[in-house]
């Protein structure tokens, strides 16, 4: 018998009545695509004072000040971002979407691996990495996510001093009006996107699947607790210590992408 099998059937069992599930990801599941956690101790992200660095204007001060420091965090974070792939839990999820039993993904990763994984519903409540914003006119570009990074870590490559200019060369322009574009990401202080469709997602979904979440971070850790007061079964994934243990009706301590591939094989085999 496969690890958890009576958590896993008991998930199935309530998706298979399902038919605008909601799922709430967390960074968790990018973990196991190998983009670290910003808590892991010794993550890529551990290694940078945040309060310093995650501001629009910090970042830039230290940008322009000593570019040079954030370097090897940068290029580690290069790495991260260009060799990562979806992976069976990302997967798992569109294929519950397809399956006409998950409505909508809110997530709070950057990495748009929901999308490429085939997710057609994703509310990204702290933005996407590669979606740029043109800082002059507002408008927007989807890149795909491996040339853009390769094109980077190329260009960076050829850098001497990493000067502030030198980094300049390597954000896209707008093909609009040519201002500099930035990523279109949430900052540290800045307020999260899309949070009233998350909230509503949240409410009208008749089950919620909350996947390697912490439930730490605010506004959005609020949303399974919106579900759970409408009455939707909570369906917890997550290997690690996290804060919903308390509110859920299943409680699955395994990796997402273990886990939801298991539980969508259960409702394959009892669909038959
Ligand atoms: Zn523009």
């Amino acid at each position: 018998m496969a690890r958890y099998d009576k958590e896993i059937s008991q998930a199935a069992e309530i998706l298979m009545k399902a038919k605008r599930a909601a799922a709430f990801c967390g960074s968790g599941i990018s973990a196991e695509s190998g983009i670290s956690t910003f808590r892991d101790p010794g993550g890529i992200w551990d290694r940078l004072d945040l309060a310093e660095v995650g501001t629009a204007d910090g970042l830039m001060s230290v940008l322009a000040h000593d570019p040079g420091r954030l370097m090897p965090v940068f290029l580690e974070l290069l790495d991260a971002f260009e060799n990562a792939d979806a992976n069976p839990g990302h997967a798992a999820l569109a294929d519950l979407e397809r399956m006409g039993i998950l409505g909508t993904v809110i997530t709070q990763n950057i990495d748009n691996l929901q999308h490429e994984a085939g997710s057609g519903d994703v509310i990204e409540v702290h933005g996407n990495l590669f979606r740029m914003v043109c800082l002059g006119c507002g408008a927007q570009k989807k890149f795909e996510r491996k040339p853009l990074v390769a094109d980077i870590r190329q260009k960076l490559g050829l850098m001497k001093y990493f000067s502030l200019a030198e980094l300049a060369a390597l954000v896209p322009r707008c093909g609009a009006c040519g201002a500099l574009m930035r990523p279109d990401i949430v900052m540290f202080g800045e307020a999260v996107k899309d949070l009233d469709r998350a909230f509503e997602a949240s409410r009208e979904c008749d089950a919620m699947l909350v996947l390697g979440t912490s439930g730490i971070v605010y506004p959005a850790a609020a949303l399974p607790y919106e579900s759970k007061q409408k009455g939707a079964p909570i369906i917890v994934v997550n290997p690690n210590e996290n804060a919903f243990f308390d509110i859920s009706d299943v409680y699955v301590p395994m990796k997402t992408g273990e886990a939801l591939p298991a539980i969508v094989g259960k409702i394959r085999k009892k669909a038959l």
